[in-house]
């Protein structure tokens, strides 16, 4: 009798838990169908706040990435006394980057193409193990949006309360909850485009001429720019953004195989779907049914109001929140989570077939993505440990090539460009190589040592003469060597000496 009475309970609140459901079923309207005509008119989604796992690693790179964008520009490193003190410094005037202690000169931009094609192979990997990880966690649209959906529930609250006060009139209460998530967003929106000019200047220097109204116009502009951008793709356009604009989604849809993890309803659990009286007569009755329950609850807090039971979808950007609700509802109905989860179709129908299921992150696209990201990271890191910190560049005059002198002798004119990449002063020689007897004479200058300023670029013109017999329409291949006074290093060019 109290086992009878403890079932029945049981029965009652898990009743009582999906008329909640249930509830909120009917107040959305049924799921979208999958076969969506050419135009929609935007229908707004109203994302449900959800707990779970998924939502927690969403929250920590959230702040992780957030913190990092808006406290970095204040980070100092010290690269001595006549070089800027930001860790991370993008230098226009200047024409430097600067990067903790790597410092890239416009010569050295490949550097910055080294670093795009280790974005794109680490992008491409992520997608090959874990389909659109990126979108579901790291992509700027998909923070700044959760970001901007947290102030919209703080002002306006969760799914049913925002659905059921944007359908009843105006009121002064709700007109103060969207001035006050409309001013938070634009406080947000301005925070962002300021931290993003801080990158170009020294941060604390432009904060205070921010503060007093001095920052120079183009400041201002950029800031201007980047809150009116954050702004409407953040408040505004948020899943459309994914949905029409972002080349991605299709890229990845090339990119991806059959291998790759993605947040997956596993059909062949779920279906039919049936309420849980229903399952339980039908199993009653030796007839299949499905542990989908039709709460929707996978839908509503859904950023992109994808119904991840249709299958894969473009406007699934894989952020596992239906996980995480679909689990809640599973746990609240006494059985395994996972009904919704990162596996692949694949799988399912293994499954299907009786046979187990497996996950093969080792696979050849894999692999080939890997080295090459290994590749290039290694080439780069020799590189940069075995960067010159000197430079030399030489122009030859084009008109005239030569000049021949009343001696009889041979004279070439070139424009010669020292490069000191260290933080103090140094003393270069210039001399050449490749003809023999030659005169070298600098401009201006009595003798051939060139001093350079720290960070500094010289440009000088040397005048190389020869008396040597040189052959018809010579062109001799000439170097250009300049040696560090104190240390002895040499760097070289090359170009070449003309005569008649
Ligand atoms: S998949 Fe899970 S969350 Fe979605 S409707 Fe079915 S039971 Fe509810
Ligand atoms: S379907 Fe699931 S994983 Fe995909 S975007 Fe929606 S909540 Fe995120």
């Amino acid at each position: 009798m109290n086992v009878a009475r403890a079932i029945s309970a049981g029965e009652a609140a898990i009743a009582s838990g999906l008329a909640q459901l249930v509830a909120q079923a009917e107040l959305h309207g049924p799921p979208p169908e999958d076969e969506a005509p050419l135009y929609a008119a935007r229908r707004k989604i109203y994302p449900q706040s959800v707990r779970g796992t998924f939502r927690r690693i969403k929250w920590a790179v959230l702040f992780a990435t957030l913190g990092i964008y808006y406290l970095l520009p204040f980070v100092r490193w010290d690269r001595g006394p006549n070089a800027p003190s930001q860790a991370v410094l993008i230098d226009l005037p200047g024409r430097r980057f600067y990067f903790f202690f790597i410092e890239i000169w416009p010569q050295e931009f490949y550097y910055i193409t080294g670093l795009l094609i280790l974005a794109a192979m680490t992008l491409f990997l992520m997608n090959a193990v874990a389909g659109r990880v990126w979108c579901g966690y790291l992509c700027p649209q998909t923070v700044w949006t959760d970001l901007f959906q947290t102030i919209e529930r703080f002002f306006e609250g969760d799914r049913r309360e925002h659905l059921i006060a944007d359908r009843q009139p105006w009121t002064l209460r709700k007109l103060a909850n969207k001035a006050g998530k409309h001013i938070s967003w634009l406080i947000v929106a301005w925070w962002t485009g300021g931290a993003w000019v801080l990158y170009f200047a020294d941060a604390p220097t432009l904060v205070k001429e921010l503060a007093s109204g001095t920052a120079p116009a183009v400041a201002w502009i950029w800031i201007g720019i980047l809150t009116f951008t954050t702004y409407a793709l953040a408040g505004h356009m948020r899943e459309q953004v994914c949905l029409y604009m972002c080349p991605w989604p299709r890229i990845q849809a090339a990119l991806t195989d059959e291998y790759a993890l993605n947040v997956t309803y596993r059909y062949d659990r779920g279906e039919p779907r049936c309420s849980v009286k229903k399952a339980e007569q039908l199993r009653a009755a030796g007839q299949p049914a499905g542990d989908c329950v039709e709460c929707l609850q996978c839908i509503y807090v859904c950023p992109t109001g994808v119904d991840i039971r249709g299958g894969a979808n473009l406007g699934c950007i894989q952020c596992g929140l239906c996980i995480d609700a679909c689990d809640a509802v599973m746990k609240k109905l006494g059985r395994a989570p996972g009904l919704i989860a990162y596996d692949t179709d694949l799988n399912i129908k293994r499954r299907v077939e009786g046979k187990s299921s497996f996950t093969r992150i080792m696979r050849p696209r894999t692999v080939t993505y890997a080295a090459i990201i290994a590749l290039v990271g290694g080439v780069m890191l020799y590189a940069l440990a075995n960067r010159d910190v000197a430079g030399v560049n030489v122009i030859h005059d084009r008109n005239p090539l030569y000049v021949q002198l009343s001696d009889g002798g041979i004279r070439n004119a070139f424009t010669v460009r020292l490069i000191n990449k260290e933080q103090q002063p140094r003393d270069f020689i210039l001399t050449v190589e490749g003809i023999g007897q030659y005169d070298l004479e600098i401009v201006g200058a009595q003798e051939r040592t060139i001093t350079v300023g720290p960070d500094q670029t010289r440009e000088v013109r040397a005048l190389v003469s020869t008396r040597e017999k040189l052959p018809p329409h010579a062109s001799i291949p000439l170097s250009f060597i300049i040696i560090d006074e104190k240390s002895g290093e040499r760097t070289v060019t090359r170009d070449n000496f003309f005569g008649p």
